[in-house]
């Protein structure tokens, strides 16, 4: 699909030479011990949820994202996979605080787009954001994660042999409750990836996978 493209070039490669050293055994008898040998080790793709909910951030900061690109996102990346029912009307309180408002005022307009649409998607991306930035606070806010558990919009489920976590928000819940269960799925099945690799710029909120940034907190932009 078109969509898995883009957010796959968020994920910085990782260079090689600096990977870890894995330790492999010298043949036996050598009597040298360990030897280390360098693999490279580039960031695996993304998860399916994990380029749907980058795919959302990038849409709404690049202003390609409409009324109509959201309704194919959601029919695509939610109601497709069976995670949700089509909601019938999308909603996001523009106004009042919610408990992520605190981390992510910074990403909204000064004046807010007059066009409904256009207001519902700047102030879910910058909550959505303001959930992640927790995860880079010292210490870590990552309350977010339980709320989701509890309120019941990401399950653990049974694929194959293994369990795994899925998103299921309701078609009721608000946007950002919504695309923040797709991130929360995949930070749930892999905390340590969140906590080596996640980037966000304090400056526009652009959010990245990179092991080795320059700074956690810029991006190439700003
Ligand atoms: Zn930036």
């Amino acid at each position: 699909m078109s969509t898995r493209s883009s957010p796959r070039n968020v994920l910085a490669t990782k260079s090689e030479g600096t990977s870890d050293a894995v330790p492999v055994s010298s043949n036996r008898g050598s009597g040298s011990g360990i030897r280390r040998v360098v693999i490279p080790e580039p960031l695996a793709p993304p998860s399916d949820a994990l380029a749907a909910a980058l795919t959302f951030l990038e849409g709404v900061a690049s202003r390609r994202m409409c009324r109509e690109e959201l309704r194919s996102w959601i029919d695509r990346n939610l109601v497709q996979p069976g995670y949700m029912a089509r909601p019938w009307r999308i909603q996001e309180p523009l106004f009042g605080a919610l408990p992520a408002d605190k981390h992510c005022s910074a990403f909204l307009p000064e004046i807010p787009p007059t066009d409904e649409t256009a207001a519902i998607l700047v102030r879910t991306r910058a909550r959505v954001v303001g959930h992640l930035r927790g995860l880079r606070k010292e210490p870590v806010d990552d309350r977010f994660l339980s709320a989701a558990i509890f309120a019941g919009r990401v399950r653990r489920v049974v694929v194959g042999e293994t369990m795994q976590w899925v998103p299921r928000p309701r078609s009721h819940d608000i946007l950002s409750d919504i695309v923040t269960s797709l991130f929360v799925s995949d930070i749930l099945g892999r905390r340590e990836f969140y906590a080596q690799n996640l980037c966000i710029c304090d400056t526009c909120g652009r959010v990245r996978f990179d092991p080795e940034p320059p700074q956690r907190n810029k991006c190439f932009f700003c």
